[in-house]
C-alpha cells in the first residue's frame, strides 16, 4: 500500500476488510421522482440536478432490477474477475417509491447470492421508519448476511446553502433521519459538495465536524458540476458565481479529511461528474487525477485524516471497526 492512501481511510480496503475480498457496487437505476422534483417539496428540484435525477453512467430503467444487475454483474467478472456485489440505487430518491414498490424492488435486488448488500440513495426528509421497516425485515428474513446502507444527499451542512440550491430541506431534516436510521444499525453515507459558491473554508470544517459528530460511517466528496439546461447552468451563465479554482478544491479536501473522524471511510474525494453535456466538470481534469493531487498535497503536507479531530473529547478508538 503506497504512503498516500494510508493518510485516510479509503473505501476498497475497508470493504476488503470486512467482506474478506474486494466488493463491487452495481448501479440500478429505478423509475423513480423526487418531492424536490414533482411539485410536493418543490419544483424543478435541486439547482444542479438535472434529467437523470443526479444519477448518470446507469443502464436505462426500463431494464427490470434483474436485467441491470446481471448486464453489470456480467461487466465487472470479466473485466476484474469479481465475485461479490453491493447493488446500488443510485438514482432520484428511493425511498420516495411507494412501498409495496420499493419493496419488490429491494427484494429482487437482494435475490441474487452474489449480492452482499445494498445501497439505497435517498434524502433526508424521506426516510421513514416504514422503509427502515422494511429494511429491517428484509435483512432479518435474508439467508446470509446483509449490508444495508443508506446514502443521504446533503451537500452542505450550511442550512443557508441549503436554501440557496433549492435542496428542500435544512440540516435539521438530515439530523432527524441519522438518529433515524442509527435506531436499525444501518449503516450512512453522506455526500458533500466540498465547492458550493455559497460555503467557504468555515462551512467545509462545519461539514467535517457535523458528519464526525453523528457518528456517520462513509463519505462521498463532490466537486460541483454544472450540466446544461439546469438553474444552476443558468446562473453560471450569467455569471451569478464563479467556481473555486482547483488548487482550493484540493485544499478544502485536505482540511476537511483533517477534521473528520478518522473512523469514517472515504468512497470518494471527487466525483466523477457527467462526462458530456455540462459546462464545467472537474476543471476539465480526469478525476483520476486530482485524487492523486489530493493524496500528493496530504504527503506534502505531512498531515492525514483525523489529525485535527480533537473537538470531540477525542471520544473515539483507533480501533473502531466497521
Ligand atoms: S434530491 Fe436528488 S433527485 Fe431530488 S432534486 Fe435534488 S439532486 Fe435531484
Amino acid at each position: 500500500m503506497s504512503e498516500q492512501i494510508t493518510r485516510y481511510r479509503v473505501y476498497s480496503t475497508h470493504l476488503k476488510q470486512k467482506f474478506g475480498q474486494k466488493i463491487y457496487k452495481l448501479p440500478v437505476n429505478l423509475p423513480g421522482n423526487c418531492p424536490n422534483r414533482d411539485g410536493t417539496l418543490g419544483q424543478g428540484g435541486c439547482i444542479f440536478c438535472d434529467e437523470e435525477g443526479a444519477g448518470f453512467q446507469c443502464l436505462p430503467n426500463t431494464l427490470s432490477v434483474q436485467q441491470q444487475l446481471a448486464a453489470n454483474k456480467e461487466f465487472f467478472k470479466q473485466r476484474f474477475k469479481a465475485q461479490k456485489f453491493m447493488a446500488y440505487l443510485q438514482s432520484f430518491t428511493n425511498t420516495y417509491l411507494p412501498l409495496a414498490q420499493f419493496q419488490k424492488n429491494i427484494t429482487a435486488a437482494v435475490a441474487d447470492p452474489d449480492i452482499v448488500g445494498i445501497s439505497i440513495s435517498t434524502r433526508p426528509d424521506c426516510i421513514s421508519n416504514h422503509y427502515l421497516d422494511l429494511l429491517q425485515n428484509l435483512k432479518d428474513a435474508h439467508p446470509q448476511p446483509l449490508a444495508i446502507n443508506i446514502e443521504l444527499g446533503l451537500q452542505t451542512v450550511n442550512y443557508h446553502t441549503l436554501r440557496k440550491i433549492n435542496r428542500g430541506h435544512t440540516l435539521a431534516e438530515f439530523i432527524a433521519a441519522v438518529q433515524r436510521i442509527k435506531q436499525y444499525n444501518f449503516e450512512i453515507c453522506t455526500h458533500i459538495i466540498l465547492n458550493l459558491p455559497w460555503d467557504n473554508l468555515e462551512d467545509t470544517i462545519e461539514n467535517a465536524k457535523i458528519l464526525s459528530a453523528l457518528g456517520i460511517h462513509y463519505v462521498k466528496l463532490h466537486s460541483l458540476y454544472i450540466v446544461k439546461n439546469t438553474v444552476l447552468a443558468d446562473m453560471y451563465q450569467q455569471g451569478e458565481f464563479t467556481i473555486i479554482s482547483l488548487d482550493e478544491y484540493i485544499n478544502r479536501v485536505v482540511t476537511f479529511l483533517e477534521y473528520l473522524d478518522p473512523g469514517i471511510v472515504i468512497q470518494r474525494l471527487v466525483g466523477k461528474g457527467p462526462p458530456e453535456n455540462n459546462l464545467f466538470c472537474n476543471w476539465d481534469t480526469s478525476w483520476w487525477i486530482i485524487k492523486q493531487q489530493i493524496e500528493k498535497k496530504l504527503v506534502t503536507l505531512n498531515t492525514y485524516q483525523g489529525k485535527k479531530f480533537n473537538y470531540l473529547n477525542k471520544q473515539y478508538s483507533l480501533n473502531k471497526q466497521y
